[in-house]
């Protein structure tokens, strides 16, 4: 890779091995059996669907891996988990709980939910850190709540929930909980066997798989209505031939994460911390939103004063850091969640937390990942700063300020 890229938190390259090993499920000499097919040819694909299960399993610390089912996506997994047990349980109750700082795939869904059938959704408030209070999820539970969904690490500022305090709770009220681990699997240790969690949502592109593979645990016993009809895989838990070759990628992709984590980790924590040190202190003005929590250790999200995220980002590439052409380096970083850029719409996250409008429109986020290394982050502080530099000379805002310093 010729360019430099901190948006790992928006996705993630193949990793090599991934890429191997799926490459005979793509080829017309290799596994494309139907893995429902008796014949050779489809056992063969069984074999290595039920073998990708197994990792995928053990990378979530599920008791079984008949837990795990395959989906398309973490968003499908999160509206399988989320529609599926509001329609299995609505009988029960029709009152869901959930955070202000979640996904849109979370959100957006109980958003549905709460429109077209009439559930109830309360959305808990978080602290400047972004952190959910298990208080505030005592006091919110109802007798006719069926199901809290509170994700595990947040994909903007990277912030951690206490998982296990907060699942502890539901489980006292036999309340369903649902997890969103995309951003958590592969950057901190998760323990589904013995959290009290009953589902959890992970994707294949955030680890270094391929995309368009998913997965949901769901907890032994767990009932939820299929949103997918059609046919008896998966049992009968989602309907639809399964993606073989996404499913190893995705079972590899587990496995390495799961080997590699003891070291893994604390390298990017220390790449992360090492760019984050460095910015603060060779950038004034700048401060870290969510940095006072439990934090995954790639992710740095950052608010500029007198700069727009934007801009930041176009200036790395028009100063030549070309975030597409390989042929030059560049910086490729985020002014938010993937999904939700474009949109210029303020980060909700970053508003739940308490930045102003003003500031999150100066927020940037930078994650980093398995590929990155000491001479990114050297190559990141040298460019940024000139960048930034550049931009605050052309505010008023930043020329004002600096006037008001003087004056003083
Ligand atoms: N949940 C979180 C926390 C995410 O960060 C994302 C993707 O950004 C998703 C869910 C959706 O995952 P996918 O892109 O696989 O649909």
């Amino acid at each position: 890779m010729n360019y430099v890229y901190f948006d790992n938190n928006a996705t993630t390259p193949v990793r090599p091995e991934v890429f191997e090993a799926m490459r005979p499920f793509l080829s017309p000499d290799g596994i494309y059996g139907n893995p429902s097919s008796l014949h050779s040819a489809g056992q063969k694909a069984h074999t290595a669907l039920e073998t990708a299960r197994e990792q995928v399993a053990a990378l979530l610390g599920a008791a079984d891996p008949s837990e795990i089912v395959f989906t398309s996506c973490g968003t499908e997994a999160d509206n399988m988990a989320l529609i599926g047990a509001a329609f299995e349980h609505r009988a029960k109750g029709r009152h869901l709980i959930t955070s202000a700082v979640e996904h849109h795939a979370v959100l957006h869904t109980l958003d549905y939910l709460a429109r077209e059938h009439n559930f109830e959704v309360t959305e808990l408030p978080v602290d400047g850190e972004g952190r959910i209070r298990p208080s505030d999820l005592a006091a919110a539970l109802r007798p006719d709540t069926i199901l809290v969904s509170l994700m595990t690490a947040n994909n903007e500022i990277g912030t951690v929930q206490p998982i296990a305090e907060l699942g502890a709770i539901c489980r006292e009220k036999k309340v369903l909980f649902h997890t969103d681990a995309v951003q958590a699997a592969g950057k901190m240790p998760l323990d589904l066997k013995n959290w009290p969690v009953e589902m959890a949502a992970i994707s294949g592109h955030k680890i270094y798989g391929p995309k368009g593979i998913g997965a949901l645990y769901l907890r032994r016993g767990v009932r939820l209505q299929a949103l997918l009809h059609g046919g008896s895989h998966e049992k009968n838990r989602r309907a639809g031939t399964e993606n073989v070759p996404g499913a190893v990628g995705l079972g590899v992709a587990c496995d390495l994460a799961r080997r590699e984590m003891d070291a893994e980790v604390p390298r990017v924590r220390a790449l992360r911390d090492r760019f984050e040190r460095g910015v603060l202190s060779n950038v004034p003005g700048v401060s870290v939103n969510g940095g006072g929590a439990l934090r995954l250790g790639n992710t740095s999200n950052l608010t500029f004063d007198c700069v727009e995220g934007e801009s930041l980002v176009l200036a790395l590439d028009q100063a030549g850091f070309a975030l597409k052409r390989p042929d030059l380096p560049g910086v490729e970083i985020s002014t938010g969640s993937a999904c939700a850029s474009g949109l210029l719409e303020p980060s909700h996250v970053l508003k739940a937390i308490g930045v102003s409008r003003e500031r999150i429109h100066g927020s940037v986020r930078f994650s980093l990942g398995h590929f990155n290394t000491e001479a990114d982050v050297d190559f990141a502080l040298r460019v940024l700063p000139v960048a930034v530099d550049r931009l605050r000379q052309m505010s008023p805002l930043w020329e004002e300020r600096g006037r008001r310093a003087a004056n003083q």
